[in-house]
């Protein structure tokens, strides 16, 4: 099969490898879609690092068709249409099975501990599959895989309240998808932070009530105030240390953070706002398996709506310039999708 290969930093190499062989347990999809990630723009630029030696397929948000069986495998048929659970789990450790499986001790995840999707085939776990329906496209499948359900799971841990009042920092496709979810899902009042006013607008678009448009020089946490007398919740996906921090500072005593946007750079944090406010900061990984078949209803029934984070398509040959385009953000983009 053809694969796009990383060997370091530096652009994929596209090349011929064999053909995946199913194991007991797993199957052979056809790919058919594969979103972009912006964890993988950041391994090609040098950025992030898998967790695995090159080289490796890169290739997370995976939509396709079962195309083989391996032995023992009677969940799913050829022939059916799926996309996939990024995170492949042991099923025995004590936090699978305290149901909770993406904090997994032995968790691999596709296209950064294993092989991933940027390629023609790809092995997995058939307990990793779940089923799309024929009304819902392989390419909205991918975003669903990553995009959407990361952030559903991180809304879900605020536990929101109709009418309550969350700000969302950053509206790329994780926050713009967190509006539609806090908004439509949830019914509370989302005021959308961002730099761009494109990305503003669609902030509007997909429910939220209001939009900040953040000022590098200037701390928007008064202007968030005065906007909503108090912020019940915040969450941040950006995976800055000033957002981190201007998430934190916004909500009232007693509210509730949650961390997305991924940093490994520390950042100050005031004890009072935690011992004394009793506000409540937690992070949100990935997502759980059982969150999806829910959003592919959510999707099926337009409750929610992704086809719009589709901005690019490109073939897997031309997935060196995108990953480009990119990094230098030259184009409006929300998600570019590979397709098979
Ligand atoms: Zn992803
Ligand atoms: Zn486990």
């Amino acid at each position: 099969m053809k694969a796009a290969v990383y060997k370091g930093p530096g652009p994929l190499v596209l090349r011929e490898v064999a053909d995946p062989v199913p194991g007991a347990g797993e199957v052979l999809l056809k790919v058919k879609t594969c979103g972009i990630c912006h964890t993988d723009v950041a391994i090609v630029e040098g950025n992030y690092f898998p967790r695995h030696t090159p080289p490796l397929i890169l290739g997370h948000e995976v939509a396709g068709e079962v195309v083989a069986l391996g032995p023992g495998v009677d969940s799913v048929k050829e022939g059916e249409r799926v996309i996939v659970y990024q995170c492949l789990t042991c099923g025995q450790c004590p936090r699978c099975r305290e149901g909770r499986p993406n904090l997994c001790a032995e968790i691999k995840t596709l296209g950064l501990d294993i092989d991933g999707a940027y390629a023609g085939y790809l092995k997995v776990p058939a307990r990793n599959l779940i089923r799309l329906p024929a009304t819902i496209s392989f390419a909205e499948g991918s975003i669903i895989t990553d995009a959407l359900s990361t952030a559903f799971h991180a809304v879900s841990k605020l536990n929101l309240a109709k009418d309550e009042v969350v700000a969302i920092f950053g509206a790329g496709v994780l926050g713009l998808n967190a509006i539609q979810v806090a908004a439509r899902i949830y019914g509370a009042r989302v005021i959308a932070i961002d730099l761009e006013d494109w990305k503003l607008e669609m902030a509007l678009a997909k429910g939220a009530w209001q939009v900040l448009h953040a000022d590098k020089d200037r701390d928007i946490v008064p202007g968030l105030r005065s906007m909503a007398g108090e912020i019940d919740a915040a969450m941040e996906f950006i995976g800055n240390p000033r957002t981190y921090h201007q998430a934190i500072a916004s909500v009232r005593r007693g509210g509730r953070v949650v961390l997305v946007g991924a940093s490994v750079h520390p950042f100050p944090l005031e004890p009072l706002r935690l011992f004394k406010d009793e506000v409540n900061v937690t992070g949100s990984y990935a997502s759980l398996p059982g969150e999806i078949p829910y959003l592919i209803d959510l999707v099926e029934s337009r409750k929610l709506v992704v086809k719009d984070m589709v901005t690019h398509t490109c073939s897997l040959e031309k997935i060196n310039e995108t990953i480009t385009m990119l990094a230098r953000r030259s184009e409006k983009s929300l998600r570019a999708i590979v397709e098979m």
